[in-house]
C-alpha cells in the first residue's frame, strides 16, 4: 500500500491534524493501492496561514526569480514524466501510451506555454496617451485551487502556474479518488525550489476541504474545475466573502456533420468521444447527422465504435481504460438504461461489461441512434463512453439542437464549405467550437459559456484571472 497520507504545507510534508485515512482505488481492478488522508478545517487553517504569510514576499519577487523557478519546474516535469504518467494511469485509468501522449503532455505544455506568456506579459502600462493615469495589474492573493480526476495535470498546471506567475500563493485541493499526481506535483514543486508556504497542498473531500476553502475569509479566490453541481455549491459558499470564483465545469458537446463533411468525419467524431472513456468536459456527446447521410454516417459510427478496445490502463496499446469509479459506472449504466427506455436504438456496446473485464469500471463504446435532444442521454453529462446520434434536416436545425442545452463548453463543425462553417461556428453559443477537426493551439482561452462556468483557463486569459487591476491617477 502506498502510503501518501501528508499534506504539503510552509514547504514541508506534515501529517494531518487529526488522522483520517482513505484509500485510493486503481479503475482496472478495483483494488485499493495507497491511502491518502482526507484534511480538516485545522488542516486547511495552516495551510491559508501559510499561504497568506507568505503572499506578502512572494508577491513582490521580481519576474526573473520567477521564471528562473518555473523553468526549473518544467525541467523537473520533463524528467519525471514517466513517474508522472504511470501514477495518472493507476489513479484514473488512462491507457499508459495515452497517459504520456495526451495526459503528461498537456501539463509540460501548459507550464512551457504560462513561461512564454509570463515573460511577455505587460503587468503595467500607461492608460493611453497625454493620460496621468497608470495601470497596474497584481496578483488576487491566497487562492483556493480544486481539481477534477479525469484530466488532473492537465487542471493542475492550468491553474497553478498562472497563480505562481502571478505572484498569488495557493492551496491545492486535487480530487479525492485521483489524488496521487497532485501529491507528486506538489513534490516537483518542492524539489523546484519555491519559498515555503506559496503552494500549499490538503487533500480532502468536496464537502469537507472543498467547502473549507471556499468559505475561508482569508482566502481570496477560488479556481474550480468539476462538475456544474459543485460548482453552484462553490459559489454559494464563496458568497459571503465576496471573494472571485472562477468556475470551468461540465459539458454536452454537440458535433453537427453535414452531408458535405469529409468522409472520416463520422469515425473522427466516434474516436473523440470515446477517449479518456468518455470523460473529457468537451467531449463530442451528441452527433448530429444530416439527414441525407444519416444511414450511412450511423453505419460507419457503429463499426468504429466496435472497433475500438477497451482494456486494463496499465497495458501500452491503442485502446481505452474503465470509467473512474463505481460511482460513475452505475451512473453511466443508468443513462444507457434511461436512452433504452426513452425509446432510443441502441446499436452498439450496451450495460454488458466487455467479455474478460468482468473486474474493473470498464464500459463498452456505446452509441445510440434516433435520440431526440429531449431524452436524457442527450440533455445530462453523461461522462462515459456513450454517443448519442440526433438526425437534422437543416442548418437552422442543427444549430437551435446544439445550442439546447444547459452547457456551452465546446461544440465540433463538419463541413466542407467553408463560409457555411464560419457562419454556424459563430452562431454556436459555447467558449470552443472546433471545425473540421481542428485542435486548440496552447495559449488559447478554454472555458464554457452559461452552465459551463464563468472563467477561461490558458494564455494571457488565464493570467488575467489571478490579478487585480488598480488604477494609479496623477503617475506623472
Ligand atoms: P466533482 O465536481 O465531483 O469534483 C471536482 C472537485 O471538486 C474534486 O476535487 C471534489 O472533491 C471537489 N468538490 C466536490 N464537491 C465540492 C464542494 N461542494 N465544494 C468544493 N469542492 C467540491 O467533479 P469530478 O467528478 O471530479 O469531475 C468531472 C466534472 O468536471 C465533469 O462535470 C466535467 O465536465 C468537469 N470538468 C470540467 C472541465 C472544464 O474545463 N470545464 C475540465 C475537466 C472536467
Amino acid at each position: 500500500m502506498i502510503d501518501k497520507r501528508k499534506f504539503y504545507i510552509n514547504g514541508e510534508w506534515i501529517n494531518p491534524v487529526i488522522e483520517n485515512d482513505f484509500e485510493v482505488i486503481n479503475p482496472s481492478n478495483e483494488q485499493s493501492y495507497a491511502v491518502i488522508s482526507l484534511g480538516s478545517k485545522n488542516d486547511v487553517d495552516l495551510a491559508v496561514h501559510s499561504a497568506k504569510q507568505s503572499f506578502s514576499t512572494w508577491s513582490q519577487v521580481d519576474k526573473k526569480e520567477k521564471i528562473i523557478l518555473l523553468e526549473k519546474l518544467l525541467k523537473i516535469y520533463n524528467e519525471r514524466w514517466d513517474e508522472i504518467t504511470k501514477t495518472m494511469s493507476d489513479e484514473m485509468g488512462a491507457p499508459l501510451d495515452w497517459s504520456s501522449s495526451a495526459q503528461t503532455s498537456s501539463g509540460a505544455d501548459h507550464i512551457d506555454d504560462f513561461i512564454y506568456r509570463f515573460k511577455n506579459f505587460d503587468f503595467e502600462r500607461k492608460f493611453q496617451k497625454n493620460s496621468n493615469n497608470y495601470i497596474i495589474y497584481e496578483p488576487i492573493g491566497v487562492c483556493g485551487l480544486i481539481t477534477p480526476w479525469n484530466w488532473p495535470i492537465n487542471q493542475i498546471t492550468l491553474k497553478v502556474i498562472p497563480a505562481l506567475a502571478t505572484g498569488c500563493t495557493m492551496i491545492l485541493k486535487p480530487s479525492e479518488i485521483a489524488p496521487l499526481s497532485g501529491i507528486l506535483f506538489a513534490d516537483i514543486v518542492n524539489e523546484a525550489g519555491f519559498p515555503p508556504g506559496v503552494f500549499n497542498l490538503v487533500n480532502g473531500t468536496g464537502e469537507g476541504v472543498g467547502t473549507n476553502l471556499s468559505s475561508h475569509s482569508d482566502i481570496d479566490m477560488i479556481s474550480f474545475t468539476g462538475s456544474t453541481r459543485a460548482g453552484k455549491l462553490i459559489s454559494k459558499n464563496a458568497a459571503d466573502t465576496i471573494k472571485r470564483v472562477c468556475l470551468e465545469l461540465g459539458g454536452k458537446g454537440g458535433n453537427i456533420v453535414f452531408a458535405d463533411s469529409h468522409p472520416e468525419a463520422v469515425r473522427q467524431g466516434v474516436r473523440n468521444i470515446m477517449s479518456n472513456s468518455g470523460q473529457s468536459c468537451d467531449a463530442p456527446t451528441r452527433m448530429l447527422v444530416e439527414k441525407s447521410i444519416y444511414k450511412r454516417a450511423t453505419e460507419e459510427a457503429v463499426d468504429e465504435a466496435n472497433k475500438i478496445k477497451v482494456d486494463i490502463a496499465s497495458k501500452n496499446g491503442d485502446h481505452i481504460g474503465p470509467v473512474i469509479s463505481q460511482t460513475q459506472y452505475d451512473k453511466i449504466i443508468d443513462l444507457i438504461n434511461s436512452g433504452i427506455k426513452d425509446g432510443a436504438s441502441l446499436v452498439a456496446g450496451g450495460t454488458d461489461k466487455p467479455i474478460g473485464l468482468e473486474k474493473g469500471y470498464f464500459v463498452k463504446p456505446t452509441i445510440f441512434t434516433d435520440v431526440t435532444n429531449n431524452m436524457r442521454i442527450a440533455k445530462e453529462e453523461i461522462f462515459g463512453p456513450v454517443l448519442s446520434i440526433i438526425p437534422f434536416e437543416h442548418e437552422d436545425e442543427a444549430v437551435s439542437i446544439v445550442n439546447d442545452t444547459l452547457y456551452g463548453l465546446g461544440n465540433y463543425v463538419q463541413t466542407q464549405d467553408k463560409e457555411k462553417a464560419k457562419r454556424v461556428a459563430r452562431k454556436i453559443r459555447s467558449g470552443g467550437v472546433y471545425i473540421n477537426g481542428n485542435s486548440a493551439d496552447p495559449g488559447t482561452p478554454f472555458g464554457g459559456y452559461r452552465q459551463s462556468g464563468n472563467g477561461r483557463e490558458g494564455g494571457d486569459w488565464g493570467l488575467d484571472e489571478y490579478l487585480e487591476i488598480k488604477t494609479i491617477c496623477g503617475w506623472e
